[in-house]
């Protein structure tokens, strides 16, 4: 009988659940004790399948717009957050509502309030089309904000008075990227105020730097997470630029056993929308075919909680 090939499974931590998007969960769950089924919930609660296909077992209801929500029946917005027309148009049809806007988001939100306050234009660095960054642009009025996504945007990028700026970023970018960017828009334009650092949070760069750790110790990457997930992709992304392939995977059958190949170690990590339930799933199905030895590799350790809200809870 032939012996299965030896893999060391190296795991990144942290990995996985943030706490916004534990707390976001929580909210949908306990939105349906509380009401029963069908919960709605306008946009994907967090960017998971296996996330939405076990809330949706339970009774939710995904939908895209308010428009597909009936009168009675309470929705929750997304993690992600949603601009400021949404919550209007709920209170509007006297909607019951529960937003699910993880708390990091809402302090960008804050932010850009105060920037427009204060009469400066902000440079938003993020993904067009990403449903945080249509959220934070709803949060001003229309066009005293302009996306900024690369280093050659951040060159070219006109700006009526340089000396009235704000940038902000989206939670959950490339730590490495935005640094870059953010110093071409300090460079160009001096007086540019921002947050100390960037806005990505912090499960974003705790993910991140675990990969950092652990990709130069590794053969392959397997990065667990949805393809609309942002800050999933961004640990791919990274990986590979560390010299590690990687690959992105929704859970252990979407491995490609070709791509895997026969490596002597592997680095496993989580996107913050991915549960552990599917990092253990990839563990096990890598045993099934190597013969494994696994260790988890701590950059830091987490301890963030985020409050539910007050009517979920008294
Ligand atoms: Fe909040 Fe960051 Fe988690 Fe997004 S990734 S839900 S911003 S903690």
């Amino acid at each position: 009988m032939s012996q299965s090939p030896a893999l060391d499974i190296l795991i990144a931590a942290p990995r996985g659940f943030c706490a916004g998007v534990d707390r976001a969960i929580k909210i949908v769950e306990l939105a349906l004790e509380r009401h029963g089924p069908p919960v709605y919930v306008r946009h994907e609660i967090v960017h998971n399948k296996f996330v939405v296909d076990r809330l949706r077992g339970l009774g939710a209801v995904f939908v895209e717009t308010l428009d597909d929500v009936p009168d009675n029946r309470p929705v929750v917005f997304s993690a992600h957050g949603v601009p400021k027309s949404v919550p209007s148009a709920a209170e509007a049809r006297g909607l019951d509502y529960l937003d699910a806007t993880c708390p990091l988001v809402s302090k960008v939100h804050r932010q850009a309030e105060r920037m427009i306050e204060n009469g400066r234009h902000i440079l938003f660095i993020g993904h067009e089309g990403h449903p945080e960054v249509i959220g934070t642009f709803g949060q001003v009025p229309e066009g005293h904000m302009t996306l900024v996504e690369t280093e050659e945007d951040a060159r070219s990028v006109a700006v009526a008075d340089p000396d009235c700026l704000g940038f902000l970023t989206q939670t959950t970018l490339s730590v490495d990227d935005t640094d870059a960017i953010i110093a071409v828009l300090k460079e160009r334009f001096p007086a540019i105020q921002g947050p100390k650092g960037e806005d990505i949070c912090y499960a974003t760069s705790n993910r991140q730097a675990a990969v950092k750790e652990i990709a130069p110790l590794v053969d392959k990457m397997l990065v667990i997470g949805a393809p609309n997930s942002s800050n999933s992709r961004r640990l791919a992304e990274l990986s590979e630029r560390l010299g590690t392939p990687a690959v992105l995977i929704g859970r252990a059958a979407d491995i490609d056993w070709d791509w895997f190949g026969t490596p002597a170690s592997v680095g496993i990590t989580a996107g913050a929308s991915a549960p552990e339930i599917l990092v253990r799933e990839v563990v096990e199905s890598l045993g099934d075919r190597f013969a494994v030895t696994e260790r988890e590799v701590a950059h830091v350790e987490e301890n963030m909680t985020f409050k539910l809200p007050r009517t979920l809870v008294a």
